[in-house]
């Protein structure tokens, strides 16, 4: 199986990008930021708990984010793999989605993280905050703060998955087609190559 996590900062365009890597390479595309949001459009009271935090720019707890995918997981399909998009966002979301994987006979192939400067993320975020609505894209104090969060508890996962010789940092400025082309390039020549033998 073919397991992307793509990995990076919030405005880093990860949502954008795993919808076109999933139908270029046939994935099932799970976003935990897009399952909260269901959630909380869906008024249950998971949707009620995590609403809050997430307006206040915080992070889920890891038990609310992996029961989820425990159960996207747990769905039978026939698919050549998954994309991991706003997941995982700590080291132990890191080490329940190895276990999870692993149950399912499966691991994490790479994990290909998108590297923007702040600026660009901060006026990325504030460009769809005043197109999408999102509480939390338009509040500068917000934005900041999730940027800080990101560095305190989601960046140690570049070391996690750097140990595991599966992280890959890939250019994130540019255009969306840009963006894409870097990514794809980057999953083609690891699909082809055994994975021993991937290089960075
Ligand atoms: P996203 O759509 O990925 O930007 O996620 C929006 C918000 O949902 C984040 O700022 C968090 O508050 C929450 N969230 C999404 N994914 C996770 C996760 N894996 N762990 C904790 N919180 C999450």
């Amino acid at each position: 199986m073919l397991n992307l996590v793509l990995f990076g900062p919030p405005g880093a365009g990860k949502g954008t990008q795993a919808i076109l890597l999933a139908k270029t390479f046939n994935l099932v595309h799970i976003s935990t930021g897009d399952l909260l949001r269901q959630e909380i459009a869906a008024k249950t009271e998971l949707g009620r708990v995590a609403g809050e935090l997430i307006d206040k720019g915080e992070l889920v707890s890891d038990e609310i984010v992996i029961s989820m995918i425990e159960a996207r997981l747990k769905k039978p399909r026939c698919t050549v793999g998954f994309i991991f998009d706003g997941f995982p966002r700590t080291v132990a979301q890191a080490q329940a989605l190895d276990k999870l994987l692993t149950k399912h006979h499966s691991k994490v192939s790479v994990m290909l993280c998108l590297v923007v400067e702040k600026e660009e993320l901060i006026n990325r975020l504030h460009i769809r905050g005043l197109t999408s609505g999102r509480c939390d894209d338009l509040e500068t104090s917000t934005i900041e703060h999730r940027i800080d969060i990101y560095n305190e508890k989601t960046s140690p996962l570049i070391k996690y998955y750097d140990t595991q010789g599966k992280y890959f940092p890939i250019h994130g400025m540019g255009t969306i087609d840009e963006i894409t082309e870097n990514l794809t390039q980057a999953v083609k020549r690891f699909h082809t190559k055994p994975q021993a033998a991937v290089s960075k």
